[in-house]
């Protein structure tokens, strides 16, 4: 936490008095608390305890458990509150629409007798002709896919059913006869994603 951050931080005066937020779930790092000031019915803010500026600064073992949230969240909404469906937003940074220096992520459910019903929550963006042809598209691809991600505290495992996976389970050495077609926690310590 940067010095100070903390003290001025609405979201952490807030998680200082735990029991003025309206919870909705928990988890060891992350709360689950109804937006104050809701722009959808059952609007939920999943927030981490200790101050974080940003969703950029979590590992994916603490994306997959805010995840975990966000779902338990939309299964609560759905069935609690009769939600036709949902819509989960990061806003990233201030140029993303982040509007707190202490990050969340936003469930909203939706219902069908919603004005806004059936409108994607990437419809605030307009379609970009410009960038749609096939030289600006390979650009574009290459500048992203030169940057090499590393998240220093692990590794990120694979989706057992994706093609790179698959190509490397050919060529690693023979399970054994496993009924199941996932690999070995082993297979999968070596395995690198790329
Ligand atoms: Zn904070």
């Amino acid at each position: 936490m940067p010095p100070g951050q903390g003290d001025q931080c609405i979201y952490c005066q807030l998680i200082d008095n735990p029991q003025q937020l309206n919870l909705v779930g928990e988890t060891e790092n992350f709360y689950a608390w109804l937006e104050v000031q809701p722009r959808a019915k059952g609007h939920t803010q999943i927030v981490p305890k200790e101050h974080t500026e940003s969703v950029m600064e979590l590992g994916p073992s603490e994306y997959h458990e805010a995840m975990g949230l966000v779902r338990e969240v939309m299964e609560k909404a759905i069935d609690g509150l009769g939600a036709d469906g949902a819509s989960i937003t990061m806003n990233v940074k201030e140029a993303g629409g982040q509007m707190m220096p202490h990050m969340y992520i936003s469930v909203f459910p939706r219902f069908e007798e919603d004005e806004n019903a059936g409108t994607p929550t990437g419809a605030i963006f307009q379609h970009r002709e410009d960038l749609q042809d096939e030289s600006k598209l390979h650009e574009i691809k290459e500048s992203m896919k030169s940057v090499t991600v590393d998240f220093e505290e692990e590794t990120i495992e694979p989706d057992p059913e994706s093609q790179k996976f698959k190509e490397k389970s050919v060529s690693s050495e023979e399970n054994g006869d496993e009924e199941d077609e996932r690999l070995t926690s082993s297979d999968r310590e070596s395995f690198e994603w790329v």
